[in-house]
């Protein structure tokens, strides 16, 4: 497959070998990443034995100083030179002497994966493709939003999706492999360097992928984020979006992180979720409530209900009630909001009056009703349109 981007030809898209053990080892390889209209010019060409630091906790930066003869506590000085000094020359990490810094820089680099590829939205939404070192790319999603001052990132955990919902691009695709914390952080990592601290105010996951189904790598991500020794990002104003994974659920419940959780639900019957999402046979709405529930009152926090209207599927006043009585005792807040069509998809985007409509129906009924602009509709970048790249084309 192939793409272009400023001007330069690259291949992307590639499919490698899956040894799980070599898609998340952090090393990095040697990208013979040539342009091809240039084929002597060497992108980001990086000796085979370095070892990329991004995605290391300060617990594993602490054993690599220890590994290196050093005392941890010089450890934790470096995740703080990578992740809030942001320097990554190792040369002028000078609280480090010289000797540690000659050997880390023989070791091991930091480096976030190479961008492909950036659309600009005329709502001022930009998406980036990255590239990964495997050749396989995930999509991120910078939104602003001049009236609330907030500017919200969608981030990818899983390169396609295994769930396959039935409205959403990235189901086409299928499921490729989990990122590496390396390669969660690093869409982060990227825009702050490249684009300042003020980037983003707010992270989601709700880019490619399932989070839940690589809760480990997510969980790690945003410990390093919110570390207060590197990014300093509140864990709060991080969002996990699920399908509905409910052992996952139980477990992010266990966990301590204090991520806000939303569901992405856009049926309120069972029957007519197993229809536009198939997780649902495996994980029933009954069970996930169940889950929620415990959840809720485990975190002591609500949980957001995403609900994508489709025009005369699941927007009718039966769905409002039926609604209505499924959030019952679960402290929640509701975000609706308009499919945005994708082609080949059988699925249209009601009207602005069916929404509004459909809002004012279950405000009665529920703690609270948000409905949401769609962000990026005409670059492809909006909610159920990512694609990694890959020609699955939006609808009209
Ligand atoms: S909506 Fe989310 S869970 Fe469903 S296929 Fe798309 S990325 Fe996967």
């Amino acid at each position: 497959m192939r793409n272009t981007c400023g001007g330069r030809i690259f291949r992307f898209g590639r499919k490698q070998p899956r040894d799980p053990k070599i898609m998340r080892e952090q090393k990095v390889r040697a990208r013979p990443q040539t342009c091809l209209k240039n084929p002597c010019r060497v992108l980001n060409s990086i000796p085979m034995t370095k070892q990329n630091l991004i995605g290391y906790t300060s617990a594993q930066m602490e054993q690599i100083m220890i590994d290196l003869g050093e005392k941890p506590y010089r450890g934790r000085q470096l995740f703080k030179w990578l992740y809030k000094i942001r320097q990554y020359d190792f040369e002028l990490m000078t609280d480090l002497s010289r000797p540690t810094r000659d050997r880390l820089a023989e070791k091991f680099v930091f480096e976030t994966p190479a961008v492909k590829d950036v659309a600009e939205s005329s709502d001022g939404t930009r998406k980036f493709l990255f590239e990964l070192d495997d050749g396989l790319c995930v999509e991120t999603v910078v939104i602003p939003d001049a009236e609330s001052g907030r500017c919200t990132v969608c981030v990818s955990s899983q390169v396609g999706c295994a769930l396959g919902c039935r409205f959403c691009a990235t189901g086409i695709l299928g499921y490729e492999r989990d990122l590496s914390v390396g390669e969660i952080l690093g869409q982060l990592i990227h825009l702050r360097d490249q684009h300042g601290d003020d980037v983003f105010t707010n992270v989601v996951f709700m880019g490619m992928g399932e989070p839940l189904l690589n809760l480990d790598n997510v969980l790690t991500a945003i410990s390093i984020l919110s570390d207060g020794a590197g990014m300093s990002h509140a864990a709060k104003k991080v969002t996990i979006s699920t399908a509905g994974i409910i052992p996952a659920i139980e477990q992010l419940a266990d966990s301590g992180c204090k991520a806000r959780l939303a569901v992405s639900l856009n049926a309120a019957t069972q029957e007519k979720r197993i229809k536009i999402m198939p997780l649902s046979r495996k994980y029933p709405l009954n069970e996930l409530m169940t889950a929620l529930k415990y959840y809720t009152s485990r975190t002591k926090t609500r949980v957001t209900f995403e609900y994508a209207l489709f025009a005369g599927f699941n927007d009718s006043l039966e769905d409002v009630r039926a609604f209505s009585r499924l959030v019952q005792g679960i402290p929640c807040k509701i975000n609706l909001l308009a499919y945005n069509p994708v082609n080949n998809l059988p699925f249209d985007r009601p009207s602005p009056e069916k929404l509004d409509w459909f809002a004012r129906q279950l405000y009665p009924h529920v703690p609270a009703v948000t409905v949401r602009k769609s962000r990026g509709v005409d670059i492809g970048a909006a909610c159920g349109q990512l694609a990694g790249g890959a020609k699955v084309t939006r609808r009209e």
